[in-house]
């Protein structure tokens, strides 16, 4: 194959990235960028921090950056590659080579996350201006969440030189709050301390700092882009949000069409568009493997953290009709006790046709997907989404809140949809136990209709859900931010 022409360089700065260092979505989507981008002559790195550990893993590394004193110690940037991806890896021991998670250790915040991600956005800002020792050097800065936030500022208040920058929001919740003391041991200007710049209801928000400084701003749906400039959603930055509105744009996520795909997946019997009927035997195996059994109607599968973003709390109040219009529920997903222990309750109530399994288990969700008829996600807010996602390419239909990137991924089975054969799932509004009961009452109507539901299966998987569009959306705006 040709070479391709260098479009040009982005410089991706984030606190995790698939397969380095995972906690959620937002792993998934600066790991994949680098690959999704490179198709349209894209050259980026990706920046994050040395957390213990992580050094080791690089190939190749090499020092192609060394700062003096960086945030209270010394500090190098080592490049090289970990996957194909071109990585950097912030070495700072002080800030990063300890015990605990990248974010907290023994149920606590690490005390100096403010100037741990702070130096990483510092980092990022200085090569941004002064390139690497291997003569590269950025035409776009691009920061994630609020542990990046900071960077588009370091970069507009120091000097940007010609580098433009854009943040992307994968969730407004987490806003990286400092106590407005901090201001000079962040190395950020008293200037800039007013709420127009850098000031939060008196305290400093790295976050909000992205979002009034950077170039652009993006988040990873089209309808949480909307969603973002109202009070419901935008956590106290929508006002800031909608002052830039003209600068905001919703790019969906993709997911990794190789991991996710039906017919080449080895955790599963394989199937297709053109097999679909093999999906029973996987429906089979999961019954068996959850202890479920006459389950008539739908089976359903949540996959999903356990928390009340999620709507988890809504499950036990829609299960009794479910249960008995014949349907099933399989669950795996940890977090919040509470909701874990109202599902353990559920599957009491429903011995053979609820079961839930506590847990993180990559394998085993596979396994779900294959073998569920439907996927449940009543979020109730819903930047983008990804296991809507993985439903589609499985033939397992989303019955999802119409929140976010719910809305932007999933054609609700309206008769005009289902006439059309664009049906892909269920999307219901309100989050509420009400609009979900009903939403289940017509997934059972649906499943009844053998025929129907199979063209529904086969437009989801039809449905593209890679990152081809999203790619492209990312390649123009950096095309067009530069210029
Ligand atoms: P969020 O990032 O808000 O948790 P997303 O849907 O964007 O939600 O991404 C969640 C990712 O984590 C998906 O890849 C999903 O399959 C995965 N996941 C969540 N909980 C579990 C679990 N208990 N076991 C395996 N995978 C899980």
């Amino acid at each position: 194959m040709p070479e391709q022409a260098v479009a040009g360089r982005v410089l991706s700065v984030a606190s995790e990235c698939v397969p380095l260092l995972k906690t959620g979505g937002l792993a998934d989507v600066v790991g994949a960028l680098p690959k999704a981008l490179a198709a349209h002559g894209w050259d980026m790195r990706v920046l994050m921090p040395a957390y213990r550990g992580l050094a080791g893993r690089l190939e190749g590394a090499t020092e192609v950056w060394t700062g003096g004193d960086v945030f209270g110690g010394p500090a190098i940037v080592l490049g090289g590659r970990v996957d194909g991806v071109a990585m950097l890896l912030l070495s700072a021991p002080h800030l990063y080579d300890r015990e605990g998670g990248p974010y907290s250790a023994g149920g606590r915040d690490h005390p100096d996350n403010p100037e741990r991600f702070a130096a990483l956005s510092w980092v990022a800002a200085e090569i941004a201006r002064g390139g690497l020792g291997d003569g590269w050097r950025p035409d776009i800065l691009h920061a994630h969440d609020w542990q990046g936030g900071l960077a588009p500022a370091y970069l507009r208040y120091g000097g940007a030189g010609g580098v433009k920058s854009v943040i992307t929001i994968h969730n407004i919740a987490f806003q990286g709050l400092a106590p407005a003391w901090k201001l000079a041991g962040l190395q950020l200007p008293g200037s800039q301390f007013y709420p127009d710049a850098l000031e939060y209801y008196g305290n400093i928000s790295a976050l909000k700092a992205g979002l009034v400084t950077a170039d652009a701003i993006t988040t990873v749906s089209p309808t949480y882009a909307e969603e973002l400039m109202r009070p419901e959603f935008g956590m106290g930055l929508q006002g800031v949000i909608a002052a830039r509105a003209a600068r905001v744009r919703g790019i969906l996520n993709g997911v990794d069409a190789e991991v996710w795909d039906p017919a080449t997946d080895t955790e599963i019997l394989p199937y297709d568009l053109r097999r679909l009927k093999a999906k029973a035997a996987n429906r089979a195996r999961l019954m068996e493997e959850f202890g479920l059994s006459g389950v008539t109607g739908p089976l359903a599968i949540v996959v999903s953290r356990l928390t009340d973003q999620k709507g988890i709390d809504l499950i036990p109040a829609v299960l009794p009709d479910f249960v008995a219009a014949g349907g099933g529920l399989a669950v795996l997903g940890s977090g919040d006790p509470g909701l874990e222990g109202a599902l353990h309750e559920a599957a009491r109530r429903f011995p053979g046709r609820v079961a839930v399994k506590i847990g993180y288990d990559e394998r085993l969700s596979h396994r779900m997907f294959a073998g569920g008829d439907a996927v449940l996600v009543p979020s109730r807010f819903e930047p983008c989404g990804l296991t809507q996602m993985y439903g589609l390419r499985y033939g397992t239909l989303p019955v999802v809140a119409a929140t976010g990137g719910l809305a932007d991924t999933v054609i609700s089975a309206s008769p005009m949809a289902l006439a059309a054969g664009a049906a892909t799932g269920i999307a219901f509004h309100p989050t509420d136990a009400l609009a979900f009961g009903q939403a289940l009452r017509r997934l059972c109507a649906l499943f009844a209709e053998p025929a129907v539901w199979a063209g529904m299966q086969r437009a989801a998987m039809r449905q593209p859900v890679g990152w081809e569009a999203s790619s492209a959306a990312y390649a123009a705006l950096y095309a067009e931010l530069r210029g």
